[in-house]
């Protein structure tokens, strides 16, 4: 028997339960909880399996210990925001539940991710007798076990990683994210950090743009350097990387919003006091965005997601491309969601599984590239992600078109 609790009911969550239910001789019963109880209900409306839903303020540690006390799941998969992984965790403790998320821990008053707040957890988790698996989407999630999968199998050392993640997808409106609009553009906005020579270097939020040419006829994309959170993790755990940098696909329609946004001020996460309110101006315009998880039906194309990886290999320089491309609307058929959601649900199911099978259990706090790669690898091409490796020229290089010297 093994009993998951699914913390969040948004985009991502629909799909984990979804996944989650699809295979009931891994999850036997199925729990999912959030803040707003009709949205689980309306998920747990679209499945064959009946699952059970729960009101509950994650923030709320006490609260959600009582949950899980009172319904022993044997991991929570942790699917509600960023703001949320400390209480999740500290609950988890409390509770003697496994724990995994797809998000690092973030300060709802300070715009900056970064792992060290989990990481300090690993001794407690230890102790405890319990894991927690941090970072189980596709970026972070898929990214790293990618990179993890080529420095195995492809590579005796791994010098220069580029995470390229495109998403070819249009869904008509004028500006929209593809995930939660408050985490998302607080990580569009920040500025850029990457991995050089053993350190990380900040340059101006988009000052570095390439383009970047996906396989399998998926298009040809403006990319744009930014930070992104694995980076924190891989250049810890390959120490042999020498640069290590993220790029994500925007439109020229996305931008110009998000500039005018900005210069207006509706980007902020401070409070501003509005007829005797205190409105914080980036939670404001996620409340005017459309929701996620209804782009679903209108969203069409797909999305490329990869490492590229230049390294040594039996002394020769090679460079290792691995992707996976996922369309649109072939998950909405599935799942009733797009591809954004679908991507990171499948590969937090994927790590769910790993836990519950005991294929990834290990007491403590620990990265998804920490584990062996392969069981996940099979499992993507199982459940919906099928990926492909292809080798590049030795020569190849991303075609910079703005900040080459940065
Ligand atoms: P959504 O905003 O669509 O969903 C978040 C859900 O969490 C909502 O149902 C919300 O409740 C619930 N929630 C928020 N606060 C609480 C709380 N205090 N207690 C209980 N429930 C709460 O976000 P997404 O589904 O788009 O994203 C979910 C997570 O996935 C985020 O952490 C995001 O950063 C991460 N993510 C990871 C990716 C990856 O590849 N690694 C990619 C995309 C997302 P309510 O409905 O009441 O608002």
């Amino acid at each position: 028997m093994s009993k998951v609790m699914i913390i969040g009911a948004g985009g991502v969550g629909q799909v984990v339960t979804h996944k989650c239910a699809q295979l009931p001789e891994v999850f036997t019963d199925i729990v999912l909880a959030s803040r707003t109880e009709a949205k689980c209900r309306a998920i747990a409306g679209q499945l064959e399996r009946p699952i059970r839903t729960a009101r509950v303020d994650a923030d709320n540690v006490a609260e959600l210990a009582a949950l899980l006390r009172r319904e022993q799941p044997e991991l929570v998969i942790n699917v509600a925001l960023p703001y949320q992984d400390l209480a999740i965790m500290d609950a988890c403790l409390e509770a003697g539940v496994h724990y995994m998320d797809t998000a690092n821990y973030e300060p709802p008053d300070t715009a900056r991710f970064e792992y060290r707040w989990q990481w300090a957890y690993r001794e407690r988790f230890e102790r405890a007798g319990l894991t927690a698996l941090l970072g189980s989407g596709f970026d972070p999630g898929a990214t790293n076990i990618f990179t993890a999968y080529l420095a195995r199998n492809h590579f005796d050392e791994i010098h220069e990683l580029d995470i390229v993640d495109v998403n070819g997808g249009d869904h008509g409106y004028p500006f929209a994210t593809n995930f939660n609009p408050e985490i998302n553009i607080r990580e569009v906005s920040a500025q850029c950090r990457h991995w050089e020579n053993g350190e990380f270097v900040t340059t101006a939020p988009m000052s570095k743009q390439a383009r970047f040419t996906c396989p399998e006829e998926v298009g040809t994309f403006n990319i744009y350097r930014m930070y992104h959170e694995e980076l924190e993790s891989l250049s810890r755990h390959f120490p042999s990387l020498r640069r290590a940098q993220f790029w994500m696909s925007f439109s020229d329609n996305y931008l110009k919003h998000l500039e005018v946004l900005e210069n207006v001020g509706m980007t902020g996460i401070e409070p501003v006091e509005f007829q005797g309110q205190q409105i914080v101006p980036i939670q404001f315009l996620a409340r005017l965005l459309p929701d996620p998880s209804s782009l679903g039906p209108r969203t069409v194309g797909k999305t490329c997601i990869g490492c590229i990886v230049r390294g040594l290999k039996d002394g020769n320089e090679r460079v290792m491309y691995i992707y996976n491309i996922c369309d649109h609307q072939a998950c909405y058929r599935e799942v009733q969601s797009q591809a954004i959601s679908y991507t990171t649900g499948v590969p937090a199911m994927i790590g769910a599984k790993m836990i519950l099978e005991g294929r990834w259990r290990r007491p403590g706090v620990w990265n998804v590239e920490q584990f062996d790669p392969q069981p996940f690898m099979d499992d993507m091409n199982r459940y919906g992600l099928p990926w492909q490796v292809v080798e590049l020229p030795s020569d190849f290089q991303l075609e910079v078109i703005t900040g080459q010297n940065l």
